[in-house]
């Protein structure tokens, strides 16, 4: 039976591929100067993490609301001169003491501001999801690519202990072939009509685009497949505030092998786990997806790991491959987040269309 240290040490390569914790040493001459695009919830926790990192600075801000400069620049220490709104946000590209640009914004923006950090020839991090569409993620892709930038999506469960050892049970079969996946993760969404959640042009969708991108990765994951077609049924409306996008949703993913994934992501209920059912025996994760703490277990008992802040580690982790110029390990990358919005996409044309709609690759 392979054991986790043997499975972090081997899986380089492809989905849910690990970044080792020592695979390079790091450039302890440099941090990695960090400017946050958007300023609100998200960003703050994110902020928090790089400010407890070893490896990163918090080097500039990027706001549409005036008063946060001054709040959010006294708080992490970032001088003025680092400190942009949307419309100069090009002149970051003057900027030599900015290395990269994380972007978290709503959903519908991420795009733009993701191709114009890499014109700025800024390293690339942008929140999930990646876009809001497949099509949006290839354009991002490509303007990294010309600019010959690293980019990589905040896909932090993937540098998380508890996730990590749901990934080694599922890809090396340690209990068989893994048949069934339940991935869901909801919660009620802020009542506020105004809120951005509700407006699909900022949001893109509903809770399948915030949340479900979770429950899509989780099932890539857990089986280490790609899904090849879907059928996905939207749910009822009880909240009138859901008029442009859906209130949750419920898809089933179906893979070459025989195993079926089953998920709903929804904005009027709170759920959040992970189960996979393998020929020998389940494992699962509840809480699985949110900041923690985490729990979970499988045949062997239950789960005992660490608690770690999530957006520190997943910031040092980035760190070592960019300030070591290494490219990014593929499953934190753009492509990753590139066959997750695939995967979106199918979903959510199989709900409309009420027929099974394959996965385009
Ligand atoms: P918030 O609403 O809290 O913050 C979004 C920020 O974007 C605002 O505070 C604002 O910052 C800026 N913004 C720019 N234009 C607009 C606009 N038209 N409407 C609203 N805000 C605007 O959202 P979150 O922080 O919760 O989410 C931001 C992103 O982060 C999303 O893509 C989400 O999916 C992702 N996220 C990721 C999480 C994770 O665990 N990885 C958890 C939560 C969110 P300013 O005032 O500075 O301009």
């Amino acid at each position: 039976m392979e054991s986790r240290r043997e499975f972090l040490k081997k899986s380089s390569l492809g989905l849910g591929a690990l970044a080792f914790p020592n695979i390079f040493i790091p450039n302890t001459e440099k941090k990695l100067h960090v400017a946050l695009v958007g300023l609100g919830r998200y960003a703050g926790y994110m902020a928090d993490g790089i400010m407890e990192s070893k490896s990163c600075t918090v080097a500039g801000l990027v706001t549409g609301t005036p008063s946060k400069k001054e709040i959010w620049g006294k708080k992490y220490g970032v001088p003025s001169n680092n400190i942009y709104d949307y419309q100069n946000f090009d002149e970051i590209a003057l900027n030599p003491d900015i290395d990269a640009v994380y972007i978290i914004l709503p959903n519908a923006l991420h795009k733009e501001f993701a191709i114009r950090a890499a014109n700025a020839k800024k390293h690339v991090i942008v929140e999930k999801p990646m876009g809001i569409s497949a099509k949006e993620c290839l354009e991002i892709i490509a303007a990294c690519e010309k600019n010959k930038v690293q980019l990589a999506v905040g896909y932090r469960l993937h540098f998380e202990p508890y996730n990590m050892e749901m990934m080694r049970l599922g890809q090396n079969k340690i209990y068989g072939k893994v048949n069934l996946v339940e991935a869901s993760l909801g919660y009620k969404v802020n009542p506020d009509p105004n809120d951005w959640h509700y407006k699909k042009a900022l949001s893109g969708g509903g809770p399948l685009q915030n949340l479900g991108v979770y429950c899509v990765q989780a099932a890539r994951y857990i089986t280490g497949e790609e899904p090849e077609s879907v059928t996905a049924q939207f749910g009822p409306v009880t909240n009138p505030n859901f008029k442009e996008v859906e209130e949750s949703i419920t898809w089933q993913l179906h893979f070459a092998s025989g195993t079926v994934a089953t998920s709903s992501s929804t904005y009027n209920s709170g759920i959040d786990r992970l189960f996979a059912s393998a020929d020998n025996g389940n494992f699962e994760l509840s809480p699985a997806i949110s900041y923690g703490p985490f729990k979970g277990r499988s045949p062997a008992g239950e789960f005992n790991f660490p608690e770690i802040n999530q957006q520190q580690t997943q910031m040092d982790e980035l760190a070592k491959y960019i300030l070591n110029e290494k490219p990014l390990p593929l499953h934190i990358t753009g492509h990753e987040g590139l066959k997750d919005m695939r995967v979106i996409d199918a979903i959510y044309k199989a709900a409309a269309s009420g027929r099974r709609e394959r996965i385009v690759s």
